[in-house]
């Protein structure tokens, strides 16, 4: 074997050559599986190409296995799936394509192996390695892939306009890979992209936005990112992301580039965490800076609210991201709308109850808040941020007391709106809201201790200033 494979995936690749020998076809395993098995990464899915038919093979294969498999197919793509110890085996029969200009969607032939490997994206993924008996184990390579590897280079095997207007999605492709393995993607090929980047809008919004959170989920997601600005794509896919860039200067005095920032603080965020959600409060963190930006005389630059008005335009962009608008949402929308608040603790003379109002507010996600605060520091002043990381270090002491002391971050007032319904004989309406926020902002404060008996007595006297009795 030309790659270095499992035992277990040994064996069960020459049960697939058997089979193919059965049957009278040859067989080969192609793409993703082979290149990642070369730079050795990990791997658990492999794509078999056949000449012939894929379904067909994919059944002999799951006949020379006990217990067998089940075999699931699709007719009308041709292809099959077999999944042998958490190891997912597709297969499909090798083909040729010709795509019509409007659509997506080729035109397929059965065809040969050369066929099926000069439809495949780019030349590290078009190699394939034999599993018929005549050269079992031998890498074909049509296309130099395996020079590419090494030099660490994305090319599309044709001309590169041809491939991205065959088919649009391979721009993403070809940019997510270069941000997952650190390569770079080849000059003509990248000039192949800025020239058809409009064509992307051919493509549904859930697979760019599938590549796109391939792209963030990278170990070095800025790569990804300024690919798709310097390409033109980022413009087509996500324009409020642009507009963060540049620097707009008055009086001499200028900002710093929001979009280069916010690549650093997703950058910074990822050597902290995998998590997909907190690297996209990363990417929409300053998201409305461009929309509320001022030159102010006196103060310069200003971007008041701009983690407010952030906030408001989370769910507009997860939806048209067709991200999904439940919880995941509403944490993004959090960590957008505090990003600020660490910051103002970070100052001399910091109430407990400035503490505690953060950890109500932030409640499980205070962590996530924390690392964000952190990784929002891009300043190229070594001082600077040593002295604002060890500000953040102080205000995560004081929460950690705080919290010891308080319980606030899964924190409940004592007293129930229910409860308050009941005690004035109130219909559910402002003044229970009103009741209950007025209790709850008393105890944030420190006015009054976190306890019932405090609560009920603060909460009839606010009540009497309004003129609501209690029922007895
Ligand atoms: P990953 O598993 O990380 O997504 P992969 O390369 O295995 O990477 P798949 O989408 O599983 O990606 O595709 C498997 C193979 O099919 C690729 O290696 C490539 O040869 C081919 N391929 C996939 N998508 C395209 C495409 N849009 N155009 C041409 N070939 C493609």
């Amino acid at each position: 074997m030309m790659i270095d494979c499992t035992e277990r995936e040994l064996f069960i690749f020459k049960k697939i050559s058997r089979s193919a020998k059965e049957m009278g076809v040859s067989c080969y395993v192609i793409g993703g599986f082979v290149r990642d098995k070369l730079i050795g990464r990990n791997t658990k899915d492999a794509d078999v190409v056949c000449v012939g038919d894929g379904i067909a093979l994919a059944h002999k294969v799951a006949e020379h296995f006990q217990p067998k498999p089940v075999v699931s197919y699709f007719k009308n793509f041709g292809t099959a799936q077999i999944k042998i110890d958490g190891m997912e085996m597709e297969f499909v029969g090798a083909r040729k394509e010709s795509y019509r200009y409007h659509s997506r969607k080729p035109d397929v032939v059965p065809g040969t192996l050369e066929d099926d490997q000069l439809r495949r994206d780019f030349t590290i993924n078009a190699m394939a390695i034999s599993l018929n008996e005549k050269d079992y184990g031998h890498l074909i390579d049509p296309f130099n892939g395996m020079e590419d590897l090494e030099k660490k280079i994305i090319r599309s095997p044709l001309d590169p306009l041809q491939t991205f207007n065959d088919d649009p999605l391979r721009m993403m492709r070809a940019i997510r890979f270069a941000s997952q393995l650190g390569f770079s993607i080849e000059e003509k090929t990248f000039q192949g992209i800025k020239e058809d980047a409009e064509r992307i809008q051919i493509i549904s919004q859930e697979r760019i936005t599938e590549e796109l959170n391939k792209i963030v989920l990278s170990q070095k997601p800025s790569v990804g990112l300024d690919l798709l600005y310097q390409s033109g794509l980022l413009h087509i896919i996500f324009p409020k992301m642009v507009d963060l860039a540049g620097a707009e200067y008055i009086d001499g005095m200028g900002h710093k580039d929001n979009f280069y920032h916010t690549l650093q603080v997703l950058d910074n965020i990822s050597k902290k965490t995998d998590d997909l959600w907190l690297r996209w409060a990363a990417i929409l963190h300053d998201i409305a800076k461009p929309v509320t930006k001022k030159f102010e005389k006196d103060h310069g630059w200003t971007f008041h609210g701009h983690e407010v008005v952030g906030a408001k335009m989370v769910p507009k962009i997860f939806s048209s991201f067709k991200l999904p608008m439940n919880e995941k949402m509403r944490f993004v929308q959090k960590m957008v709308a505090l990003h600020l608040r660490p910051i103002s603790l970070t100052k001399e003379n910091i109430t407990d109850s400035a503490i505690r109002r953060l950890l109500f507010d932030a409640g499980e996600d205070i962590d996530s808040l924390m690392l964000l605060c952190e990784a929002d520091i891009t300043s190229k002043n070594k001082q600077k941020v040593k002295r604002y990381l060890d500000n953040f270090e102080m205000v995560r002491r004081r929460l950690a007391e705080v919290e010891e002391k308080d319980r606030i971050r899964n924190w409940q007032p004592p007293i129930t709106g229910e409860m308050i319904m009941e005690i004035f004989g109130l219909a559910p309406g402002r003044m229970v809201g009103d009741l209950k926020n007025a209790i709850r902002e008393a105890i944030l404060d420190g006015e009054i201790e976190n306890s019932y008996d405090a609560a009920f007595e603060f909460m009839i006297n606010k009540a009497k200033e309004w003129n609501v009795k209690p029922v007895n």
